[in-house]
């Protein structure tokens, strides 16, 4: 199940252009606690220092040739820990199973040559922003969030990009963590339909395009980011959902690797972080 839009941030904005220093403004860091931050290797670096290589991360080079690439895919294996997500027949809980598609995705992006990061290998629960941040600390990346539904046609399969923002009230050449997901936009629907054109022609009875919703998780990334929703908890065997995983993940790393010339030909790609 997806997440409805819930922004309790407010002055927290990040620097486009550069190496996306992030840049935490004020003090009305209610839900975001640096001290929570820095246990999250996502986040492991001192704000003011974010340009520094992390565990896990390959540091973008400076002047690169292939500046705008697209090399890494984040994976986001939604809910975990304390929070199931949807929950069916027999003790079913989608935050197991989209780790179980998570992995499958993850070998057939690799395949494809991406490397991949998942926000979460095991049952613990990566608060919302750490997820983003996972995408927003890079470039070259895109990011796909994975749900289980509990509603929809079983065997079915349906991607959700970000509904419209509003206009900006300012611009300061800032953009709000809000806000991170506006200037993807477009890319992220580009891909959206991909990936869903892919996952129509292996799930008959999925849409052909992909469909907008306000989902929490890719309001706040910046990269191209789109939310995966397979049908659904209400299947009474479990094998019934897992055996879509291969064929979810093949959809997911086809698409993305057809969309790669799209995002290297595109000037946000390479005007942006
Ligand atoms: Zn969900």
């Amino acid at each position: 199940m997806l997440l409805d839009v819930q922004i309790t941030l407010r002055s927290v904005v990040f620097l486009l252009g550069g190496l996306l220093p992030f840049v935490l403004g004020g003090a009305a860091l209610e839900s975001f606690s640096p001290a929570r931050a820095q246990t999250q290797p996502a986040t492991q670096a001192p704000v003011s220092q974010s340009t520094q290589a992390q565990p896990g991360i390959v540091p973008p080079v400076a002047g690169q040739t292939q500046r705008g690439g697209l090399s890494v895919v984040v994976l986001d294996p939604a809910h975990g820990g304390t929070d199931p997500g949807a929950r069916g027949a027999g003790g079913m809980r989608e935050s197991d199973l989209v780790l179980e598609f998570s992995d499958q995705a993850r070998r057939a992006l690799e395949a494809q040559g991406f490397r991949v990061r998942q926000t979460r290998q095991g049952n613990d629960d990566p608060s919302l922003d750490d997820r983003s941040a996972m995408a927003n600390a890079q470039r070259g990346t895109v990011f796909v969030t994975l749900h289980i539904s509990s509603t929809g046609l079983p065997g079915t399969v349906r991607v959700y990009t970000m509904t419209d923002f509003p206009a900006a009230a300012g611009t300061t050449g800032m953009i709000t963590w809000d806000r991170a997901q506006a200037p993807f936009l477009d890319l992220s629907r580009k891909l959206g339909d991909i990936v869903q054109g892919q996952l129509s022609q292996s799930f008959k009875g999925s849409p052909s395009s992909a469909q907008a919703a306000a989902v929490r998780q890719l309001r706040t990334t910046a990269a191209p980011a789109i939310a995966v929703e397979v049908s659904s908890v209400t299947v009474e065997d479990r094998a019934d959902l897992v055996r879509m995983a291969p064929g979810v993940a093949d959809a997911i790393a086809r698409g993305i690797a057809a969309f790669r010339p799209i995002y290297e030909a595109s000037p946000a790609a390479s005007a942006l972080p």
